[in-house]
């Protein structure tokens, strides 16, 4: 039950040492040796469990080994509010820091439209993103191409849909390819988070940690 068990990296287990991290917490020993398959997943997950690192951890671990044809988006990370956008964002940036050439920017209301076209036209790996301001983006601009992306990721899926971004969400899966990994963490699982679960994933391995 060590972080050495997982089949990540150098880079990310310096990244965990360095954090603090002396073991994977249940959820994370369940979820990343699934999500290195490639496989869609889903979890009932709070905040507090070590979720974010859960899905950053494989996700980062991917990106590492899939070099890039060309600059582009490829994880996309969509939460229902800014500050857990923010949380997510700078927790990458911590589990990252040992690995060189990984961009992560955040695409948020509130946040100038200027400033945050200028950093998807500079192409980040990731984006983290309230689905609102990203679609405004794809809307309103060509600065956003989604065909590269390998992982979506719908954090808070419950809290996503209570805020009514069910409409934004479908709209955006339209937009990602059809080939990709999907991984969603809902606290709760209602009839609807099961809808969006049998939309957007492909037999997806249940995790409840
Ligand atoms: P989260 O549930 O992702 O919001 O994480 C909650 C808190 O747990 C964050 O402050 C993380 O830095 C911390 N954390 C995540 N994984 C571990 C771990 N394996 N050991 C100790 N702390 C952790």
């Amino acid at each position: 039950n060590s972080f050495m068990d997982l089949h990540l990296s150098r880079p990310l287990l310096r990244a965990c040492e360095a954090l603090g991290y002396t073991k994977p917490t249940p959820i994370q020993a369940a979820c990343i040796p699934l999500a290195l398959t490639g496989r869609d997943i889903c979890g009932s997950a709070i905040t507090g469990s070590g979720k974010t690192a859960a899905f950053a951890l494989p996700t980062l671990e991917r990106l590492l080994f899939r070099p890039k044809h060309r600059p582009a988006i490829r994880v996309l990370i969509l939460t229902p509010t800014r500050e857990l956008a923010v949380q997510i964002h700078s927790m990458i940036g911590k589990l990252a820091q040992f690995v060189t050439d990984i961009r992560c920017c955040l695409v948020l209301g509130g946040l100038s439209v200027k400033a945050q076209e200028a950093s998807l036209r500079s192409m980040p790996d990731i984006v983290v993103a309230t689905p609102g301001r990203i679609i405004d983006h794809l809307r309103n601009s060509m600065s956003i191409d989604l065909d590269d992306l390998a992982v979506l990721i719908l954090d808070e899926a419950d809290r996503l849909l209570e805020l009514g971004f069910d409409a934004e969400i479908r709209e955006l899966v339209r937009l990602c390819p059809k080939r990709r990994q999907t991984m969603l963490f809902s606290a709760t699982m209602t009839e609807q988070v099961d809808e969006l679960i049998k939309l957007l994933l492909n037999k997806p391995l249940r995790l409840a940690a």
